[in-house]
This record gives structure tokens, sequence and C-alpha cells, in this order.
């Protein structure tokens, strides 16, 4: 059987005021409202149920010489009041703080707004300014937010007499409990748009197009997003705008691949000059750059250019370029051309090679597996 008392955490001969204030000190502590806790819920019924009986002299009686008033069951003391309800019951309207007393305002904060914004990849490694052209709300031009049209106004709503919020009185185990709920015929406002402005359709904001200039940092990445604060759409009753967020996405580059902060592309060099050494004009983002190339470049060099690639979007400094060697084998040869490698192999012994097998880590495997790393 149900001990009330132990469940209140009160002695026997508790007074009904030591009742009242242990029952407000754990409702405080075990409203649904106020603690989401798993186990919240169920011990707020049943301190709910404890000061039901034990606030109820007859009820108390029957507990008291040994009868459960509810034979064990436990009820849903409690359930259908707000936290806010319950304080109220104790202290009178208002006691608990809450926010939805009296009529709510028309003016509400706007939503946010996302936008995709597609660059290219210099615009992304160097920063840029773009104009984008959005549809977003806007205060109405005609009402300037009111929504009523010009010279109309609104009126108290006849529901509510422009409180907002209609009260209903429960009987309860609290007592006399005034519950409020928003008005219905005014949603709450307390106010009613006798003649709702054309413009608008007494929204306060229209929808029209504008162009906007931003800043596109250096160092950006698809799927990064620049915060525009009070850019986005302007909330009901031209309340504060709310934010705009542009993500860009960047276009990939014909030559240039991103991997981080740096940038990768690759070279063709012919054999000969792979053999000899030589200096190349690449076409790189920062315009024509040489590139050295040693003597003896072989296939699969990665040659680096420090600071040559994306700017760091925080910090200082940009990554690098990397630059992939291929050498190109000649695959036509005219007569002379030929003759004049037969000549080179025999001068270097080379007209029957061995096929000498290269460790794993030199040859090829290799270099697909750290091309597989990102080495
Ligand atoms: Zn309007
Ligand atoms: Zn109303």
């Amino acid at each position: 059987m149900n001990d009330y008392y132990q469940d209140l955490g009160v002695s026997r001969d508790a007074s009904a005021e030591d009742i009242k204030r242990a029952y407000r000190r754990l409702a405080r502590k075990l409203h649904p409202d106020v603690n989401s806790g798993p186990e919240a819920e169920d011990e707020f019924k049943r301190v709910s149920q404890a000061y039901d009986v034990l606030s109820d002299p007859e009820k108390k009686r029957a507990h008291d010489m040994g009868a459960d008033p509810y034979g064990g069951q436990a009820g849903g003391f409690g359930q259908g009041f707000s936290f806010s309800d319950i304080m109220d019951a104790f202290f009178g309207a208002g006691a608990a703080g809450a926010a939805s007393r009296g009529p709510r305002s028309r003016k509400r904060r706007g939503q946010d707004a996302l936008i995709r914004l597609d660059i290219d990849l210099a615009q992304a490694v160097f920063g840029a300014e773009r104009e984008l052209t959005i549809d977003t709300a806007v205060e109405c031009g005609t009402c300037h937010g009111d929504g009523a049209q010009p010279g109309t106004g609104t009126r108290a709503c006849d529901v509510c007499g422009g409180r907002g919020e209609v009260q209903h009185v429960q009987r309860s185990f609290l007592g006399q409990v005034m519950t409020s709920r928003p008005c219905v015929a005014c949603q709450g406002y307390g106010t009613v748009i006798s003649n709702p402005c054309f413009e608008c359709s007494g929204d306060g904001r229209v929808r029209t197009r504008r162009t906007l200039k931003i800043r596109i940092p250096a160092g950006v990445d698809t799927g990064t997003r620049i915060q525009l604060s009070g850019e986005g759409e302007v909330g009901q009753g031209a309340g504060p705008a709310g934010d705009l967020y542009v993500e860009v996405a960047v276009s990939p580059h014909e030559t240039f691949q991103r991997r981080g902060d740096d940038l990768h592309c690759s070279v063709e060099l012919p054999m000969t000059a792979a053999a000899l050494g030589t200096t190349l004009k690449l076409d790189t983002l920062d315009g024509k750059t040489d590139l050295e190339i040693r003597r003896g470049a072989q296939a699969g060099d990665v040659v680096t250019m420090r600071g040559q690639g994306v700017t760091h979007l925080r910090g200082s400094g940009r990554g690098d370029l990397l630059v992939h060697i291929n050498v190109q084998t000649p695959t036509r040869l005219d007569a002379e051309q030929e003759e004049l490698l037969r000549q080179l192999a025999a001068l270097r012994g080379e007209e029957r090679p061995e096929g000498q097998l290269a460790p794993v880590s030199h040859g090829l495997l290799g270099k697909l597996r750290d091309a597989f790393l990102g080495k």
C-alpha cells in the first residue's frame, strides 16, 4: 500500500501548510515541464496523488486509518496541468513567470535563409566579390508592417477583450485552477485587423528580389557557409530579419585538383627533357611560373611549389602546389630519330635490358600505394 507521507517526504503529524510546501517543492523539481528526466513524470504523478489524498481531510482520514482511497491504483493526478498552472494555483497568476501572458506581439523574427553559390577554384583560392540576387521577404511599403490598410488600424478582439488569451476555471485537487489558453479568434494577438493591407494581405511583408554584394573570403571550400547577419527574411509584422547563409560550392577545375589546402596537377615531360633537365613555364592560378626540372627526372616524381596552393581560411599563408611528372615516351619515330636512339642504347649498353625486378616499395605498386595513402 502507498505511504503518501513518505511520497511527499513529510512526517505523519505534518500540518496542512507543511504538506502544501512539500508538494510545491517537489512539483518544482519533478514537473515534466521543468524536468525531462525519464522517471520525473512518474514521480510527479506519484507525489501529485499523495498531495491529492493528504490535502483532502476525508481522504487523509481514510489513509490514516489504513485504507487507500485509490486502492493502490496510480491515477493521472497532475496531468493536464502545466507547471505554470500549478505554480499559479499556489501563488496566483503569473507566479511561474510564464512568458506567454497577455497578448503576443505581431512582430516575429524572420527566418534564416540558405542559398547555394557556385564559384570557381580561383575564387576559392584568392577570395572574391560576388553579386547575389535573392528572393526574400521585406517590409511591406504600403502598411510598413502593420498589416492594415493605411488609415484603418486594428481594433481590440471582442472574444478576449484584447488580452490575447482566454481563461478557463477548472476544479481539481489543487482547488480551483485558472488556466489560460491563447485566444483562437485573434490567435493571441489581442487585436484584429479589420481591413487587411491589399499589398501584403495583412502579413506586414512582401516578397521581392534584391541584389546583394558579398565578399567571399579566400580559402573557402565546398560546404563552407558564410553568414550574413540580418540579410535573411524580414519577420511577420516587419519583425527583425533572420540571417542569410551562403553555402559555397567550388566547381571542379580542368587541371588542378584540391586536397585540403594543397593543389595537385600533372605535367607531361618529353623523355629527353626528363633526362637532360629543363625549365618549364607552367600556367598556374598565379600566372606563368617557372618550374625547374632536375636532370634525370622520373615518371611519378612530384615537384612541390611552396605557397602556390589554396589560401588558409583561418590563419595566414597558403598551401602548396604539387606537380606530378608524367614522362612521355615517343611513339612515332622517323628513320633518323630511330637511328639516334639505337646509337644511344648501344652507347649505354641498353640494347637488351635484363628485366630486373624492382622491390615493391620502389616500383609501381609502391607508387600506387603512396597515391592511395595520399603521400
Ligand atoms: Zn502591407
Ligand atoms: Zn482574442
